[in-house]
């Protein structure tokens, strides 16, 4: 098999660890590199598992959605899935299985398979934190997977299979759902998507609080169906559900939604190639590991999977760090 090539990419979420730690992208996205080899040196297999590492609030999410999608699959087949049965056969095993594989640390043998909590990594909780977060999971995700059957599936009874857009998410085993702009390859993963006549409707779950960034980053998809399935920006309909407050936020996107989010990736991909050889994104190349300045933020550190690879470097905590 030929060998992978580490391409340059752009996603929301690397453009995010990018502005808030130029690090934090090193480690992500070059450190890490190869370190899924059993030859590879121990900083690479480190930045590679703590690459992985998943948090509790993200566990949620994933578990709603695991729930989402069973129940979905269930009422297409005719059948009428409760609550209850969709938190008890999706969400809490996924739950489950979280803190099992964390607790056990079975990640060190395999990071992409197994799951690992940063708070258990880095013994964040004590013992009666940990049990308030875990009831506070089971209610936000019975509250989350109540939300959907009452307020989302009315809307989706009528949407078959045939018409949905196949999406290869993060952890189904091959590359995630990307396109190509400009040369660049650009991951953008709608949760759930579907052809209704000419347009085309995407609804994305989220499990946590409302935020404003989020209608900027899913402006995203609206270039997504343009690129690769050729639907114009006025024939998109994005839902953002907030299930944890039973709210849906509407986005209808124009063509110039289209140029502000085209500009955006410009110029973030601009301030990322200062950071590489040559400024050469096609060789992608990243200066050498102290070119990439640490956080000031020390309180942002404390929440980054990395902090065990930044405690290593002598230059941390950088002067006037607080
Ligand atoms: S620990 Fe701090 S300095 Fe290191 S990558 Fe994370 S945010 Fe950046």
């Amino acid at each position: 098999m030929a060998d992978l090539q580490n391409t340059f990419s752009w996603s929301f979420s690397a453009a995010e660890d990018f502005d808030i730690c130029r690090r934090k992208r090193y480690w992500a996205k070059y450190a890490m590199w190869g370190g899924w080899e059993p030859t590879a040196d121990s900083l690479r297999k480190d930045a590679y598992r703590l690459s992985k590492m998943d948090n509790a609030w993200s566990v949620l999410g994933r578990a709603v959605e695991e729930a989402v999608v069973w129940t979905i699959r269930r009422a297409q087949a005719g059948l009428n899935p409760t609550p209850d049965e969709a938190y008890e056969a999706a969400a809490r095993p996924y739950l489950n299985r979280a803190w099992t594989e964390s607790r056990r640390k079975r990640y060190l043998e395999n990071p992409k398979r197994y799951i690992a909590l940063r708070e258990h990594y880095y013994r964040e909780w004590t013992p009666e934190r940990e049990q308030e977060i875990i009831a506070a999971l089971k209610v936000q995700s019975r509250r989350c997977i109540e939300q959907f059957h009452q307020n989302v599936l009315p809307r989706l009874r009528n949407v078959r299979p045939e018409n949905e857009i196949r999406i290869a998410i993060v952890g189904s085993g091959g590359e995630p759902e990307s396109f190509e702009f400009e040369k660049i390859k650009i991951y953008a993963i709608p949760d759930y998507a579907y052809r209704v006549g000419p347009r085309l409707h995407i609804h994305d779950w989220k499990a946590g609080k409302i935020r404003e960034h989020h209608e900027e980053q899913l402006t995203l998809y609206g270039l997504w169906a343009q690129v690769k399935h050729n639907i114009p920006p006025e024939q998109v309909d994005v839902f953002i559900e907030y299930l944890a407050e039973g709210v849906t936020r509407h986005l209808t996107f124009t063509a110039e939604d289209i140029e502000a989010i085209k500009e955006r990736i410009r110029s973030s991909v601009e301030e990322m190639a200062d950071y590489l050889v040559d400024g050469n994104i096609e060789r992608n190349e990243p200066l050498p590991q102290a070119d990439w300045e640490l956080s000031q933020d020390l309180a942002l550190c404390r929440r980054c999977n990395f902090l065990e690879l930044c405690q290593k470097d002598p230059d941390y905590p950088p002067p006037g760090a607080s």
